[in-house]
């Protein structure tokens, strides 16, 4: 594609209007540098008009509850069998200390996720021995005694999780962790939203379909969500733009029917491949981001999704505090959280580390000369 579409496709985006899938894939194509430096000016520019010039930061702690799962995705190095080796369980006292300790430090929000466990079933209260009363008592856990904090938790795999477990129906699931105590909900097991790709990376996951079904049951019922792409391994460019599309459609729909909440930011998730599963290890063919893709990547998002979703994040886990500290120059207006202990990417090979300091976030941020602020999950900024 020559310089000169490109430039139209560039000022087509700055003009406000929305670039088509065939446009965002020529975007991604580009190898020349020139033409790669305009797409990363266009996207800051845009990260201004969009987000302004402030960025962004949340003091969280993640909570992985277990990482004993049914399922066996292909990138997971996370995920254990009960029994094996470094298989876990929190009981209910590791995860009030943990929540506990997280107040003492700051936290506005827990994120808490977990592998998909049979036993939790086991595990609910006595009352009604069941999936949802196991993450219900999760929440409780911690909302009884720290009502103050944001409850970001259990994606869309496992609110169908519980739904098949308990036969219950996506609403009714997300209508009770709601009720229980959950904020927002985090948009992960997207993956790429193409089953093909799904087939092979996570097979036993819930499909695109389902996905979107309850992402979008969650908007129309109230409960906002995060939105990721799991990126940089066997993906095409087609199939990156597909996933965007998808995003972009689903917060279009729940501004056209009027739903009270969508979807807050995206959150691009390169692929780290140290520790995950041989073979698709093997078929990739390195252990780390090429952090130049992914910033390209994070560009054409912005460029694609901005006037959609207008908060971008880089991950600092998977591209470490430098990789995302560039990333802020590339469309981003957000650098994610402090999380104060991270599993799932670290146990994958990740060299970004479990958990920052807040000094350092807002250390990189005055890296790129830009200020900074505290904001909640639903990115209201805090004094
Ligand atoms: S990615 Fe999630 S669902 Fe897949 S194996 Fe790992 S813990 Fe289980």
């Amino acid at each position: 594609m020559s310089a000169k579409t490109i430039d139209a496709i560039l000022n087509k985006a700055l003009a406000g209007e929305d670039i088509s899938p065939e446009e965002g894939v020529a975007l991604l194509e580009q190898t020349e540098p020139a033409a790669i430096e305009d797409i990363r000016v266009t996207a800051d520019a845009l990260r201004r008009e969009q987000a302004g010039e402030i960025v962004t930061y949340v003091i969280n702690r993640n909570i992985n509850f277990t990482n004993i799962c049914e399922q066996h995705c292909n990138f997971c190095a996370f995920r254990r069998d009960a029994g094996d080796r470094g298989a876990y369980w929190l009981d209910w006292g590791q995860i009030e200390e943990k929540a506990t300790d997280a107040v003492r430090r700051g936290a506005t929000e827990i994120c808490m996720q977990g592998g998909l466990n049979p036993e939790a079933k086991e595990k609910g209260t006595k009352e009604k021995a069941n999936s949802l009363s196991y993450y219900q008592k999760l929440i409780r856990t911690i909302k009884d005694k720290f009502p103050q904090l944001h409850l970001h938790a259990f994606s869309p795999q496992e609110v169908q999780f519980i739904a098949r477990e308990d036969d219950l129906s996506y609403s009714e699931v997300i209508a009770a962790l709601r009720e229980a105590g959950v904020d927002s909900m985090p948009g992960t097991a997207a993956e790429v939203l193409d089953d093909r790709l799904r087939q092979v990376i996570c097979p036993e996951k819930i499909n695109s379909a389902t996905w979107l079904e309850i992402v979008g049951t969650a908007h129309k019922l109230g409960m906002p969500t995060t939105s990721t792409m799991l990126c940089g391994h066997i993906e095409t460019p087609q199939q990156q733009i597909g996933h965007l599309r998808s995003l972009r459609d689903l917060q279009q729909n729940a501004g056209d029917r009027g739903y009270p909440t969508a979807i807050t930011e995206f959150i691009l998730l390169p692929f780290v491949g140290e520790k995950a599963p041989a073979p698709l290890r093997r078929r990739v063919g390195r252990d780390q981001p090429i952090l130049a893709d992914s910033l390209l990547l994070t560009a054409v998002a912005r460029i694609f999704l901005g006037r959609w979703i207008p908060n971008h994040q880089p991950s600092w886990v998977k591209l470490g505090l430098a990789g995302a500290t560039e990333a802020l120059n590339w469309g981003c207006n957000d650098i994610g959280g402090t999380l104060m202990e991270e599993h799932i990417t670290t146990m994958a090979g990740a060299q970004g580390g479990s958990c920052l300091e807040v000094s350092s976030l807002q250390a990189a941020i005055g890296e790129v000369g830009r200020p900074y602020a505290q904001r909640d999950t639903l990115y209201r900024h805090l004094k």
